[in-house]
């Protein structure tokens, strides 16, 4: 007989890495510190993941030099802790993974999930928690998708990839905490560039994570004119309903 495990009585953790410069928007301020409808970025993102279902915690990876994390109200939150951040992303991620794994156990899950991403909803995370023990949202490519090649100074096309087999990763990327600290270890002492996300760290390792289609609305806050864009969303959503299906 097979137990149905029931998504929202699954308890689990959230890694938020929020120690990047963010140095693509061309900011005075780490971009989860910019101002998005009245609050900073990352205060949308902590408070969305508040409510979700089945939320045990989050720990939140800041710079160590970071003075504005503390001077949010959503900081004062018992269910979220912080831990200092290193170099890279992965290095971030695994801060926390080493703070988790000395209070929970090997099994326990983890979802990882960007600071600039503010607008996942709760359907997508309810998707997420029912999939495989190793998964991630992710959008399936709507463009034709080029590989290109650099020739004579210039960029070229080189061919155009297969669509129906392309998707763009995002977070959450869900793994058990002693798998996933593991492969980041292992994957980050091989090749460190190569390690983007938790799932290619998974992947090196040779498993292969459920990949979850995501609504539009989990786009990575990366660009000025993605701000503009949730600030638009926020302004026109009721967070878990409008969004939640289609957008
Ligand atoms: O730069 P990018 O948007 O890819 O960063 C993704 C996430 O990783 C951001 O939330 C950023 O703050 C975080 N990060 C981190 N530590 C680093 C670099 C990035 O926590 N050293």
């Amino acid at each position: 007989m097979t137990t149905a495990v029931n998504p929202v009585e699954t308890s689990y953790w959230v890694i938020v890495p929020a120690a990047g410069a963010g140095k693509r928007m061309g900011a005075d301020k780490p971009k989860q510190y910019l101002p998005l409808s009245g609050k900073p970025l990352i205060a949308h993102t902590l408070e969305n993941i508040l409510h979700w279902p089945g939320l045990k915690g989050i720990v939140v990876a800041i710079a160590a030099d970071d003075t504005e994390f503390a001077t949010l109200r959503c900081a004062q939150d018992a269910r979220i802790q912080t831990v200092t951040g290193g170099a890279e992303r992965a290095d971030s991620v695994l801060a926390a993974l080493d703070y988790l794994s000395e209070r929970e156990a090997p099994e326990t899950s983890i979802l990882v999930h960007d600071a600039a991403r503010p607008l996942v909803s709760v359907a997508d995370i309810r998707k997420l928690l029912a999939a495989a023990p190793m998964a991630l949202l992710a959008q399936p490519a709507s463009d034709t998708v080029k590989l290109s090649q650099t020739r004579g100074g210039k960029t070229e096309v080189r061919e155009t990839l297969p669509r129906d087999q392309i998707w763009l990763a995002q977070t959450p990327q869900k793994a058990p905490l002693g798998k996933l600290r593991e492969t980041l270890l292992q994957g980050l002492a091989e090749n460190s560039t190569a390690i983007t996300d938790e799932a290619s760290a998974l992947e090196r390792a040779g498993f292969h994570p459920e990949l979850v289609a995501a609504c539009r609305s989990n786009f990575k806050i990366t660009h000025p004119a993605d701000l503009l864009l949730a600030e638009a969303l926020l302004q026109h959503r009721a967070v878990e309903s409008s969004l939640e299906n289609n957008l």
